[in-house]
C-alpha cells in the first residue's frame, strides 16, 4: 500500500510488483536467447513442409513480361494487386510459395484460428467488395474465404503462379527491367517488382536436445495435420478421443488452439513457460448492421479511430469498444496536458513514465483478478498470472482459453519459466519430470526481426550489389517502401523502417495504396525508372534512427520478460527487434506523412530512368 502525491491512493505496492516483475525476467533470461530456436530451411524442413498443396503439381516453365511483379498472395500482395488496379495498372502477377492465396490465413489452420482484431477493422476491402464479416472477430476458414475473394474480384488469379519460389532477382539496368528466376524453371521480366514477403511468415521450433529421437507425432501449429487428428478447421478433432495431447507454447497461437483441442482430445497437457495476458474476448455473431456502413470512407475512418486509442489520443467515440481499446483507455488515462493540470506544472519525462508505470500495475492487476474468478484451482490459475507490463507481450483475448483449465482433462505444466527442456523417445522433458504424449503440437512461433532475403527466400541484385549487402549494417530505405540503387522495388510489409502497427492489415494498406500511386505516377510520366536519390534515405534513416520515442521504446522493451518483441531479452538495438528499426512517432503519423509526400505531387527525394537516353534525372 503507499500514498503518492502523483498517482493518490494506491491499494498496491508499485515497488513490490515492480520487484516481482523484475524476478520473474531474470528468472527467463538465458544466455543462447534467440538461438534457443531453429527455423525450417535447415534439420525441422518437414516442418515446413506445405500440408495444403498438391506435392504432385507440375507446370510448365513460363517466359514473358508483366508490368509489376508482386512477391507474396497474402493479404499485403492482395492489397498491392488490388490498389494497383484501382490506380489502372492491370497487368498484375503476384507469385505465392503456397497453393492459394491467404498467407497467414493459408498456412494457419489450427482450430480455433481467429483473427484477434475486430474483423470490421482487420479484414482488407470490406467497403470496396461490399462484405459484412459473419463475426466480430472472423474465424480462419472466413479469412481465406476473403483472400480468394479478393483474388477472384480484383482478376489477380489470371495470371497469378502458385507453388512458385523465386531464385533470384535482377536488375537489367540496359533494359530497365527485373528479371526473375524461380525453382519451376520460369524467366519472368517485369518493369516493377514489389516484395510483400509478410512479417512472420517462417516457423520456428525449440533446438532441444533429444528433438531428433522423439517419436510420437509432432507438428508446427501452423501446419496442423488433420488427417491426425481428424476434423478441419471448423473442429471435429474426432481422432483425438483417445489420445494424449501435449501442446507446448502458451502465446496468441495456442491461446486459441488449446480450448478446441481440449473439446476433442482424451487428455491434454500445456507446457508453458510464461503466460500470456487473456483478457474477454466478446465474440459474437455480427448482424449486417453491426458497423453502419453506409458512410464511404467508413472502414478507414473506423480503422484510424481504433489506432487512436492505441496511441492514447482518445477520440471522443470510441468506435470499436473492445479489449483493446477499453484496456488502452485505462492504460493511459490521462494525456500530457492533464496531467500537466493536475500537477500545476508540465510534467518531466520521468514522471511521465511513472504515471504510466502505475496505470500499468493496475491494468495488470485487473487482468490478474479475472484470472482468479474464471480458474477454480487456485495452484493453476497462480501459474497462469502474468507478471511483467501489458505491452511486453502480444496481448490476447479469448472467451474460452483459461476455462479450458477447469476441465478435467486439461493440466498445465507450469514450468516456472525455464521451458521443456529435451525429449526422450517417447516423453517431453521438464526439469526432472517426464511427460507420455501420443502427440505434440508446438505452438513456438515464427522467426521474427530476421533480414530480407531470409525473409523472402532470395537475394535482390541490382548494379552488381546485392540488397542483403546494399543493407549490411543498415537498412536503408525511402518511408520504408523503396531503397536507393534499387529501381522499381517496392516494399509492402515486412517492417522495414515502416510503423509499428497492432492492425498490421490496416498498415499494409496504407503502404499498398503508396506503392499503387507511386508505380502509376511512373508510368503517367513515362519514365522507365524510379528509385529514391541516396540523400533522401540518408534523410529518412536520420529519422529513423535518432527517434527519441524510438529510444524510449526501446528502453521499456528492454526491461521485458523476454520474448520476440525484444530478441528474447538480449536486443541491443530498436533495430534488432524490427529490421532497420521503425519511424518512432507511431502508425497514424507514419501514415500522415505518407499522405502528404503523394498529395504534394512532386515525388520529392525521387529520380526517374529514361530508358530512350539511359539517363537519370530528379
Ligand atoms: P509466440 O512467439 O507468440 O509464442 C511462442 C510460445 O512458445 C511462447 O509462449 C513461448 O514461451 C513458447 N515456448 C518457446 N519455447 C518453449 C519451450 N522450450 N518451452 C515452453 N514453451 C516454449 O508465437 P505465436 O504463434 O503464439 O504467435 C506468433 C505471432 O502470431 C504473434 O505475433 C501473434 O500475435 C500472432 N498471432 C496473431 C493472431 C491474429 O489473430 N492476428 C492469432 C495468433 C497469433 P515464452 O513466452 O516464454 O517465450
Amino acid at each position: 500500500m503507499s500514498s503518492d502525491p502523483l498517482v493518490g491512493q494506491l491499494d498496491f505496492d508499485p515497488v513490490a510488483l515492480k520487484q516481482k516483475y523484475a524476478d520473474e525476467r531474470d528468472k527467463r533470461m538465458r544466455p543462447d536467447g534467440q538461438r534457443q530456436y531453429a527455423g525450417t530451411a535447415g534439420k525441422f524442413a518437414a516442418y515446413g513442409r506445405d500440408p495444403w498443396a498438391d506435392p504432385d503439381f507440375e507446370r510448365e516453365p513460363i517466359r514473358d513480361h508483366t508490368a509489376v511483379i508482386v512477391v507474396g498472395g497474402g493479404f499485403g500482395g492482395l492489397l498491392v494487386g488490388a490498389r494497383l488496379r484501382e490506380a489502372g495498372v492491370t497487368d498484375v502477377r503476384l507469385i505465392e510459395i503456397g497453393a492459394d492465396f491467404g498467407g497467414t490465413w493459408y498456412w494457419n489452420r489450427y482450430p480455433g484460428a481467429m483473427c484477434d482484431l475486430e474483423a470490421h477493422i482487420y479484414l482488407p476491402l470490406l467497403e470496396e467488395l461490399d462484405y459484412a464479416p459473419r463475426h466480430r472477430y472472423s474465424y480462419g476458414p472466413e479469412l481465406l474465404e476473403h483472400s480468394q475473394r479478393i483474388g477472384k474480384e480484383y482478376g489477380l488469379y489470371e495470371k497469378a503462379l502458385f507453388q512458385t519460389s523465386i531464385t533470384e532477382a535482377t536488375w537489367l539496368e540496359d533494359r530497365q527491367r527485373w528479371l526473375l528466376t524461380t525453382d519451376r524453371g520460369d524467366e519472368l521480366t517485369a518493369d516493377h517488382m514489389v516484395l510483400a514477403c509478410g512479417r512472420q511468415s517462417l516457423p520456428k521450433l525449440p533446438d532441444l536436445p533429444g528433438i531428433d529421437v522423439f517419436r510420437p507425432r509432432t507438428f508446427h501449429s501452423s501446419r496442423w495435420d488433420y488427417g491426425y487428428t481428424g476434423g478441419d478447421s471448423e473442429g471435429d478433432l474426432a481422432k483425438l478421443r483417445d489420445k494424449r495431447v501435449g501442446i507446448i507454447g502458451t502465446g496468441a497461437t495456442a491461446i486459441q488452439i488449446v480450448p478446441e483441442v481440449a473439446r476433442w482430445a482424451k487428455e491434454l497437457v500445456v507446457f508453458q513457460r510464461t503466460p500470456t495476458t487473456v483478457g474477454v474476448r466478446g465474440q459474437c455473431e455480427t448482424p449486417a448492421d453491426w458497423v453502419d456502413r453506409s458512410q464511404p470512407g467508413w472502414q478507414k475512418t473506423r480503422r484510424e479511430n481504433f489506432q487512436s486509442y492505441l496511441l492514447g489520443l482518445r477520440p471522443d467515440k470510441d468506435s470499436v469498444h473492445d479489449g483493446w481499446t477499453e484496456t488502452l483507455d485505462v492504460l493511459i488515462p490521462e494525456t500530457t496536458a492533464a496531467l500537466a493540470h493536475r500537477l500545476g506544472r508540465e510534467p518531466s519525462a520521468e514522471e511521465l513514465r511513472y504515471f504510466s508505470e502505475i496505470n500499468d500495475y493496475k491494468v495488470m492487476n485487473g487482468f490478474r483478478e479475472w484470472i482468479q474468478d474464471v480458474v477454480d484451482d487456485p495452484e493453476t490459475a497462480e501459474a497462469l498470472t502474468p507478471w511483467y507490463r501489458w505491452w511486453c507481450k502480444r496481448p490476447s483475448f479469448h472467451d474460452d482459453y483459461l476455462a479450458a483449465f477447469n476441465r478435467d482433462n486439461v493440466a498445465l505444466v507450469d514450468t516456472h519459466g525455464q521451458g521443456v527442456s529435451g525429449f526422450t523417445e517417447t516423453a517431453v522433458i521438464v526439469g526432472d519430470e517426464e511427460y507420455e504424449v501420443d502427440c505434440l503440437i508446438f505452438a513456438t512461433g515464427f522467426e521474427v526481426a530476421i533480414p530480407y532475403k531470409r525473409l523472402a527466400g532470395f537475394d535482390v541484385t541490382s548494379r552488381g550489389v546485392a540488397l542483403s549487402e546494399h543493407w549490411r549494417g543498415q537498412v536503408r530505405t525511402l518511408h520504408g517502401v523503396s531503397t536507393d540503387g534499387f529501381p522499381n522495388l517496392f516494399f509492402v510489409g515486412g517492417n522495414v523502417q515502416t510503423a509499428m502497427a497492432v492492425n498490421a492489415v490496416h498498415l499494409l494498406d496504407e503502404l499498398s495504396q503508396h506503392v499503387a500511386y507511386i508505380i502509376a505516377e511512373v508510368r503517367a510520366r513515362g519514365a522507365s525508372s524510379v528509385e529514391p536519390g541516396p540523400e533522401s534515405v540518408d534523410a529518412y534513416v536520420d529519422v529513423i534512427v535518432h527517434s527519441e520515442k524510438n529510444k524510449a521504446a526501446f528502453q521499456f522493451f528492454a526491461e521485458c520478460t523476454p520474448g520476440y518483441y525484444n530478441g528474447e531479452g538480449n536486443a541491443k538495438t530498436d533495430e534488432d527487434l524490427f529490421s532497420g528499426g521503425r519511424y518512432g512517432d507511431g502508425a497514424l503519423a507514419y501514415y500522415d506523412l505518407l499522405r502528404e509526400w503523394r498529395e504534394a505531387g512532386g515525388m520529392e527525394g525521387m529520380r526517374f530512368g529514361d530508358l530512350e537516353t539511359n539517363e537519370i534525372r530528379g
